[in-house]
């Protein structure tokens, strides 16, 4: 194995730190530790040739579109991205206003501006309306068994389906009223799927659901895109402190390491990359995705993790949720059209589909927003969760665009619907180094696996301390899934190295 060489190796004094990921994570850790002089020996080490992890702008369609985080959640006072891309003048103006700060959302997805069934009609207003209200009613309430002894069922998803069947039954509609209800309920489960990121309601554990927490304020975007931030963060940290295209293989701790240009120096952790290089270090903060660490949890740690740090990790959730762009010569929607639901009749929450994802997957799209036109360019954007997003990325672009546009063709009622010019989607789950899009409390695991997922290694009070420390959204009890959760576990770790170096550092958290 060769010795890395260059910026931090032997100059300066202070430990030596690494941090293994540049999503937000990452960067907000390195950012955290280059601020205070006791770490001029800190290195970032990113697999991929790009900063910003999830949170990835691609010049497309004349302006920018996320393939990755979409919106601030929560735009508030409260909320450490809202802060600092306040403090970059990245937002709107609109955005920045305290009546916006103020909106409580209850992390509820807006009403659609036009919702069409399958059988090529609209469906009215009121039908939704009424079950969007029922819908987040319930999801209110799955939010309510945090603090109480005995959830009625395992999952979100039982809880919801128990409630529906029952009120169901009440319903006096006709026949033909009462499934198309059902169908717009579960145009709402898809919705949820996505947000929640994974494949159904069912896998989502029902007690642990309220910790996870709304904060106000009503979602905004980044008009320049989402990695302005990401890229502001990098820009203030020294030139050659993120190493690119440098994949780690193995994280060998609770050694006693080596290297020739510092003679007699022990380190208790190397970090092996792919290309065989070497880093040895006194610290490495771990932000990659807990899609990946599922992936190479027999190899990624050696030795390997204590057992339960390791069931943790397989316990806690981690799904699949992209985004399709369709780009259009000309809309077809209303101009003041800002969301577009689509409603397939012959689906129900209360029944399962067991047809080959190949004829079906397209039914787990809840639909499209429109994103704001770029010059004379129409997009629109769909969001899709679960294994039929997974399925949809062993899909070429051509039969993504076909099967899109055989769905608008039906659902419009207009068969002569041009096809979209082009498409442009994301692929998380099939991406090397994340293989997926976000966590979320599994049925089986609770927020204690997150704050066990997040305990540095060794555990406290051993001998050679804090030799591998955990960040990412993964590892944040309350905020898991977001950019916020993932920023704030990566100052929550550089300020427990902080304190660490110099215990008289006045440090502003604790972090929620
Ligand atoms: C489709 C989608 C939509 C989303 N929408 C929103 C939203 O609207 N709002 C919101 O708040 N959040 C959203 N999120 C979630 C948000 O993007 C993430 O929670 C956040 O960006 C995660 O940051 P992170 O630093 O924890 O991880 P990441 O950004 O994934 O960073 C981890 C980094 O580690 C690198 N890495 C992985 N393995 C290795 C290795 N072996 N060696 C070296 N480097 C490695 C990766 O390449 C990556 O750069 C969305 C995510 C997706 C996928």
């Amino acid at each position: 194995m060769e010795s890395s060489g260059g910026r931090a190796e032997g100059s300066g004094r202070g430990p030596r730190v690494l941090v293994v990921g540049s999503g937000i994570a990452g960067l907000g850790a390195a950012q955290r530790l280059c601020s205070h002089p006791a770490f001029p020996q800190l290195r970032v080490l990113e697999a991929t040739a790009r900063a910003g992890g999830r949170i990835r702008s691609e010049r497309g369609f004349g302006g920018v579109v996320e393939l990755g985080a979409h919106w601030i959640h929560g735009p508030s006072q409260g909320n450490p991205v809202f802060q600092l891309a306040a403090k970059y003048q990245l937002l709107g103006e609109k955005d920045l206003s305290e009546e916006n700060q103020l909106v409580e959302t209850g992390g509820h997805v807006g009403l659609p501006s036009v919702s069409y069934a399958s059988s090529g009609v609209s469906v009215s207003r009121e039908l939704v309306v009424e079950m969007a209200s029922l819908f987040y009613s319930l999801i209110d309430q799955t939010r309510e068994f945090l603090h109480v002894a005995d959830a009625p069922v395992p999952s979100v998803g039982e809880y919801l389906k128990k409630e529906i069947s029952e009120r169901a039954a009440g319903w006096t509609e006709d026949e033909e009223t009462r499934k198309l209800k059902l169908a717009i309920l579960n145009s709402f489960f898809n919705v949820e799927c996505c947000v929640s990121g994974t494949h159904s309601m069912d896998l989502v554990a029902l007690a642990p659901f309220g910790e996870y927490t709304v904060l106000p304020g009503l979602d905004c975007t980044f008009p320049g895109g989402y990695q302005g931030l990401t890229n502001c963060i990098m820009a203030s940290l020294p030139e050659d402190v993120i190493v690119f295209n440098k994949p780690v293989k193995t994280i060998h701790w609770n050694g006693s390491f080596q290297e020739a240009l510092s003679p007699g120096e022990r380190f208790p952790v190397l970090v092996e990359c792919e290309d065989r290089t070497c880093f040895p270090a006194h610290h490495v903060i771990i932000t990659v995705p807990l899609g990946f660490l599922k992936e190479h949890l027999d190899t990624f740690f050696e030795p390997p993790l204590p057992p339960q740090k390791a069931e943790a990790i397989r316990k806690i959730g981690f799904g699949t949720s992209n985004k399709i762009f369709l780009e259009f010569e000309e809309p077809f929607w209303e101009p003041d059209c800002r969301h577009i639901q689509v409603v397939w009749e012959d689906t129900s929450p209360l029944e399962d589909v067991t047809s080959g994802l190949q004829h079906v997957w397209f039914k787990k799209l809840i639909g499209f927003l429109v994103l704001p036109s770029f010059a004379s360019v129409h997009v629109l954007c769909g969001f899709i969760a679960g294994l039929e997003s997974e399925f949809m990325e062993t899909l070429s672009d051509e039969e993504v665009l076909l099967s899109l546009t055989q769905v608008l063709r039906r659902v419009t009622g207009n068969a002569g619907l041009p096809a979209p010019r082009s498409v442009l989607r994301s692929c998380w789950y099939s991406a090397p180094y994340t293989r997926g899009s976000y966590s979320y409390v599994a049925v089986g695991s609770t927020g204690d696996d997150i704050d066990l997922l997040a305990q540095p290694l060794p555990k406290e009070g051993a001998k050679a301390q804090l030799q591998i420390l955990f960040a990412g959204e993964a590892t944040h009890r309350t905020f898991y899934s977001t950019t916020h959760g993932a920023l704030l576990s990566g100052w929550r770790e550089a300020d427990r190295l902080i304190a660490l170096q110099d215990p008289q550092a006045q440090l502003p958290g604790p972090w929620l």
